[in-house]
């Protein structure tokens, strides 16, 4: 097999200008002699990755590693020493010179498998893209796209496509150009049951590129019939869509002069952002926003504006992509498109459509910095009106202070939060505090378990959660009957969270739940039931059951605050608080209605 000479690994790491090869990856600065840079190898706020341009070698100071341009080429886009050579001779204009005849690597056939699925994704993406823009097959997908408001230009920029309905087409398009069936059954482009498949068949496709706009992957949107509504590549040995964000590539250069970046729900929602002429936005890949992700957009912008449904579903990804986003030491804003005075606008694509890009980018200047989006979710999740549920909203915001490293920042949230809770910020320190002491530990992983440590207990909102989750098709009537903010057990709020993005995802497999719960002791018990068979015949009657105990549970708990606050009332002029006695007292005869109607049915 070819090996490189060494004259040319020699001229390579002379030639090549190291600071302009990290310099896409991480912002650097010049300071004396050398530059510096936050360290694009391990998560870091103050830089410490240090580039010395004469011996054209670089160093880190807090993670120890070291190398060379080619080392670094190799590490950051996951190459082999030929590979990255021959990428750097060739961006550099230097010709590779080959010797021997060596021995084979053991990588080389890995190598090889990648290189030729990329290319394979590059001409299927090419096909998919002539048939949504020249051919009568992809008129419909076309005629689709554009009532979406998405024009020429954004179709081009992003390369879409359309995947014939013909699910037998592509295998014999490729077959005919000399791609072997063995080749083609590990390109994830063919249903693993019956290879000559597609999976993409009939379906609008979004092209996953690399960061380099090497395309990688596919997203695909369902047109018509059935079938799940989006469908998206998994991982690949060129591709892992934990690590990777939709746009990202093309976003770069704006992340790169705004310092920021957008990130949003969907395809979609990017393609809006874009063609507005913001061209900062990227998405995650069907998946929740993870920590590799944030240290992806972070690796050039110093603000994250999240741009996520605000439902309540959304309210916890929203949440747990914050905490991601301040990890890296990003500031983050939240982008409310629900709440940004546009009521006939569900997402950026609507607002573009119905009001012009001008008011797309006056929503982005409306954002709110993170915490006061979480002060406003507290305000309307507890009563801050009372001892108990002060303490429930200081217990909302603790796992946010924890990200916060800094005293300035500190100093600033603490002031903001405590004077909206109507608490002083000594009380919220010392209790914050307080709450990583052993004697307290109990108390917190009730209110807010560390992921993956909670004792899971089995109790009645459990059991209708897991019975729904192993048959996804009784989540309709639940979510019919209560919503997530009805459960008190945590565990079973998180399975209707999940299943709820399932459901709106239109992925009702049992897969798809498996996918979407992070939590490794959560997701165990729910393979459990479902493996079990424990809700296989009855788990109509558990959810008939357990919403009604739930429902029950609700109402009195709404009925034991009125009766507190009803004590707590004033009676020379019979009102407290704004709430009115006699009014609360009707409230709770409609409450002992609605709890007769209950048992009787
Ligand atoms: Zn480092």
């Amino acid at each position: 097999m070819k090996r490189i000479s060494s004259r040319t690994v020699e001229e390579v790491n002379s030639k090549v200008d190291m600071v302009e090869i990290v310099g896409e990856y991480t912002r650097l600065e010049k300071r004396g002699g050398n530059w510096w840079g936050c360290c694009p190898f391990h998560n870091e706020k103050t830089p410490s990755f240090n580039i010395m341009p004469e011996k054209n070698l670089y160093h880190c100071f807090g993670c120890g590693v070291s190398g060379t341009v080619i080392s670094f080429v190799m590490e950051m886009e996951k190459l082999s020493f030929t590979e990255a050579v021959e990428s750097l001779a060739r961006k550099n204009g230097i010709e590779v010179i080959y010797e021997g005849s060596g021995e084979i690597r053991k990588d080389e056939k890995k190598d090889n498998i990648r290189e030729l699925l990329m290319d394979l994704y590059d001409r299927t993406a090419g096909m998919f893209h002539f048939f949504l823009t020249e051919s009568k097959n992809g008129k419909e997908a076309l005629d689709y796209i554009k009532g979406r408001s998405v024009d020429e230009e954004t179709i081009k920029k992003f390369k879409l496509g359309f995947a014939p309905k013909n699910r037998n087409w592509l295998y014999g398009f490729l077959t005919s150009k000399g791609y072997s069936s063995e080749f083609l059954a590990s390109s994830g482009l063919f249903s693993r049951k019956y290879p000559t498949l597609c999976v993409f068949a009939g379906r609008i496709i979004f092209p996953i590129a690399d960061r380099k706009g090497r395309i990688v992957a596919f997203g695909g949107r369902i047109l018509s019939g059935e079938g799940p509504k989006y469908i998206n590549s998994g991982d690949l040995p060129q591709y892992k869509k934990g690590e990777t964000l939709f746009g990202f590539n093309l976003a770069l250069p704006e992340i790169r002069a705004t310092k920021s970046v957008i990130l949003c729900e969907g395809y979609m929602d990017v393609l809006a952002w874009h063609q507005a002429g913001i061209c900062n936005a990227v998405a995650p890949l069907g998946t929740a926003f993870t920590p590799e992700q944030a240290k992806l957009a972070h690796s050039f912008a110093e603000t994250a504006f999240l741009c996520f449904d605000t439902d309540t579903a959304g309210q916890k990804a929203s949440y747990a992509a914050i905490l991601l986003c301040r990890k890296t030491g990003m500031e983050t804003r939240i982008v409310d498109i629900k709440g940004s005075g546009f009521a006939d606008c569900k997402d950026p694509a609507d607002i573009l459509k119905n009001h012009g890009a001008e008011a797309l980018k006056k929503v982005l200047e409306m954002s709110i910095l993170d915490v006061d989006y979480l002060i406003l979710n507290a305000g309307s999740s507890f009563d801050l009106g009372t001892p108990g549920g002060k303490a429930q909203a200081c217990g909302y915001v603790f796992p946010y202070l924890e990200v916060i490293d800094s005293d300035v920042l500190m100093e600033s949230v603490v002031s903001r939060i405590s004077s909206a809770f109507g608490i002083s910020g000594r009380a919220l320190l010392s209790d914050f505090q307080k709450r990583n002491q052993p004697s307290n530990r109990r108390e917190m992983t009730e209110s807010n378990p560390p992921a993956g440590k909670r004792k899971i207990k089995p109790g009645a909102e459990l059991r209708a959660m897991l019975a729904a989750a192993s048959n996804m098709q009784f989540f309709p009537q639940v979510r019919n009957e209560i919503s997530a903010d009805d459960l008190e057990d945590p565990a079973a709020k998180d399975i209707f969270i999940i299943l709820e993005e399932c459901f709106r995802n239109d992925t009702v497999g049992f897969d798809a739940v498996l996918e979407r719960c992070r939590e490794d002791n959560l997701r165990s018990i729910i393979m459990q039931a479902y493996a079990s068979g424990e809700f296989s015949e009855n788990a109509d009657k558990v959810i008939t059951d357990s919403i009604k105990l739930i429902k029950k549970n609700v109402l009195e708990k709404k009925k034991a605050g009125l009766i507190a606050r009803i004590r707590l009332a004033p009676v020379s002029d019979g009102s407290y608080g704004g709430h009115d006695v006699p009014d609360m007292m009707s409230q709770i005869r409609e409450i002992d209605e609605k709890l007769k109607d209950l048992k009787d049915a």
